[in-house]
């Protein structure tokens, strides 16, 4: 009985595709067709479509879509194909092969997580399930197929699961489970207004009453699904839904109804050739014509339904041997599935692991040429660099010997300078102190006077030339000896004591008790800084003092730090000038030369000599105020002689 109903169920639930589409328009879009995969899209739908008009065109065109599939990689089509295949099969009649090709058809799905191609195979699987008579498993695959339609939200296709597992519920007798599936499956159905389904779900619920005892429930449910089946002339249907009908109003004692419907089933059913509800019409049409105490046609009813037991009951027997032969190859072809998916699993892994090794192997290739590729323009790189060095080593090299040779051409002259011109200019000098000894004439000793200042400066000039030469060449060492310092300051006190009396400045000497008065070190350039100080303050200095002072600020047994101070109260220094002023021919401005005269070498000889000395001058002025010029130096005491090392 129920066969049928499953084969028509699976056209309605199979339809991802829609069933309406026609045959031949689908061929004309084939002919069309210029993409591959929608040609295995067309051929796909045309093997579930031809699957119950001709079965073998219809597996002709599921083949053709599985090799086209195959060919192009296109896993999606190949999986619908194969559940076209497995309906024709099915159909057929032969599940084994059916199941075969869904658990192919749901290995893909899975694999591609395409969930409603998933929830269409678990649903025809259930159907097969049921049609071989393991509700159990049936089930199983129905409550699966309903839990993925939740998942995608498909309320049709839920409602389809529900009314298949509600049905198998009943089957098994399960009315509690049943009734609330079946309910809520009319609801949905209803809001949908799908028909076919509406039919389907009425019918169960007439059945499901029925069983109940709930004669009245069982009749409405009945009628509305055969009125639906009628209007869409389902022999089928109508022949199971009158049954019911016929069935409901026997036991209402409305026996003339209940014969309408008992006929119409029992000649439908012959029609169909479903056996179970000819029998079932059989027995009640008997039943119904004993209440008519029409015991004839009640007696050739009830021998036709004998009859028909008889060989239902032998044809039983054959199919059960039939099945649990197939059964035992099912079991057997499902061991084998499981083993190829397996082994499918393991070539794709296999094959990803290939997969990964050569990526691997190409990317280090790829590095290895990118490092050759690096190396090779570094080295080119490294190549130019180098040349470039060398070219500049070159140029630095010659520009070196070209200052060497220019450093010597320098110091040369200088040399030819000191001994050429400082002679001559000590002779002119000489001469001129010997002509003024000489009692010149008055007019004379002007003149006189003049040419001796004017060589003297020369002679400084020159000399001052010569010694920044020496200090800045490094040439220049210092003298270690013994010498007095009060002796050597008085001396150059003395030098100036002329000087500063004729300008009328007050010339001092101020010189710290403790500083001891032997020292060791370099009088000779002691004294030029000194000279070079004092004669500034004196040349800078029209009305106050100038003073030298001074004054002890470390000292041992051995050593003392003195602090040297010249400071006088001339013209000063603007704040701007002091830091230039000790740069060599750099004078404050030419106003104060031309007044004063001097070469601008001076302070800058003096900062020398204190460098060598390992000391720095120091200057506090206000222009105006007048300036004081500081230094540090340090002394031993006692002269280190050769002796005292050893
Ligand atoms: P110069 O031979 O011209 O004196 P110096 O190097 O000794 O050269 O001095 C540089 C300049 O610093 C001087 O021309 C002067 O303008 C300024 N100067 C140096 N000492 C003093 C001072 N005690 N008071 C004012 N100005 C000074």
């Amino acid at each position: 009985m129920k066969k049928l109903v499953i084969h028509i169920l699976i056209a309605i639930l199979c339809s991802g595709y829609g069933f309406i589409d026609q045959s031949d328009s689908l061929l004309i879009k084939l002919k069309q067709s210029t993409s591959d995969s929608n040609k295995v899209k067309l051929l796909a739908k045309l093997g579930f479509e031809y699957a119950f008009i001709h079965l073998d065109s219809s597996r002709q065109f599921s083949e053709q879509a599985i090799h086209l599939a195959d060919e192009i990689n296109f896993n999606r089509g190949k999986a619908d194909a194969l559940n076209s295949l497995a309906i024709s099969y099915d159909i057929e009649g032969n599940h084994e092969v059916a199941i075969t090709y869904f658990l192919m058809a749901l290995d893909i799905y899975q694999s591609l997580k395409a969930k409603d191609g998933m929830a269409r195979i678990y649903n025809n699987c259930g159907m097969v399930y049921q049609s071989l008579g393991d509700t159990t498993k049936s089930l199983d695959f129905h409550k699966r197929s309903l839990q993925i339609e939740k998942e995608l939200g498909d309320s049709l296709g839920i409602a389809y699961s529900m009314t298949q597992v509600a049905a198998l519920h009943l089957q098994m007798k399960d009315y509690k489970r049943s009734l609330p599936l079946y309910l809520s499956a009319l609801n949905l159905l209803q809001s949908q207004n799908d028909i076919q389904g509406l039919a389907y779900a009425h019918w169960g619920l007439g059945e499901l009453y029925m069983e109940m005892g709930e004669y009245k429930l069982a009749h409405k449910h009945a009628k509305e699904a055969f009125s639906y089946f009628e209007n869409e002339e389902n022999k089928k249907g109508m022949s199971e839904t009158s049954l019911i009908v016929g069935k409901t109003y026997l036991y209402e004692n409305q026996i003339i109804q209940a014969e309408e419907y008992l006929l119409k089933a029992f000649a439908l059913s012959q029609d169909l050739g479903t056996q179970n509800v000819t029998l079932e019409c059989l027995l009640n049409l008997t039943e119904l014509y004993k209440s008519l105490n029409n015991y004839e046609a009640a007696l050739s009813y009830h021998e036709e339904y004998s009859t028909l037991k008889d060989q239902i009951r032998k044809s039983e027997m054959t199919s059960n041997i039939k099945e649990i032969e197939s059964n035992y190859n099912f079991e057997l072809q499902q061991q084998e599935i499981a083993l190829l998916n397996k082994q499918n699993a393991y070539q794709t892994i296999i094959r990803n692991i290939a997969i990964g090794v050569l990526l691997v192997i190409a990317c280090l290739l790829l590095l290895l040429y990118w490092a050759y590729l690096s190396k090779a323009k570094t080295m080119e790189v490294l190549a130019d660099k180098n040349e470039e060095i060398m070219r500049k080593n070159e140029i630095i090299e010659k520009e070196k010997q070209n200052a060497l040779i220019a450093a010597k051409a320098k110091a040369d002259f200088l040399s030819v300078m000191s001994h050429e011109i400082r002679t001559p200019m000590n002779v002119v000098i000489g001469s001129i102190h010997l002509l003024l000894e000489d009692k010149p004439k008055p007019h004379q000793i002007e003149t006189l006077n003049m040419l001796k200042f004017s060589a003297e400066n020369l002679l400084t000039l020159l000399n001052d030339i010569l010694d920044l030469n020496k200090l800045e060449s490094g040439k220049l060492q210092l003298e270690s000896t013994s010498f007095d310092i009060n002796m050597l300051v008085r001396g150059i006190r003395d030098g100036f004591g002329e000087e500063a009396k004729k300008k009328g400045i007050e010339l001092k000497l101020d010189i710290d008790k403790d500083v001891p008065q032997q020292l060791v070190g370099d009088p000779g350039r002691l004294s030029q800084v000194l000279n070079n100080l004092l004669s500034n303050s004196i040349k800078f200095t029209e009305t106050g003092m100038v003073k030298l002072s001074i004054q002890t600020i470390k000292k041992d047994s051995k050593k003392v730090k003195l602090k040297f101070t010249v400071e006088d109260t001339g013209i000063g220094i603007e704040p701007e000038k002091q830091r230039i002023i000790f740069d060599k021919f750099i004078q404050v401005d030419s106003e104060t030369t031309r007044k004063h005269s001097g070469t601008g070498l001076g302070l800058s000889i003096t900062k020398h000599i204190l460098k060598l000395f390992g000391s720095e001058i120091k200057l506090k002025s206000k222009p105006g105020k007048g300036s004081k010029f500081s230094f540090k130096l340090k002394f031993a005491t006692e002269l280190i002689t050769e002796k005292d090392y050893s």
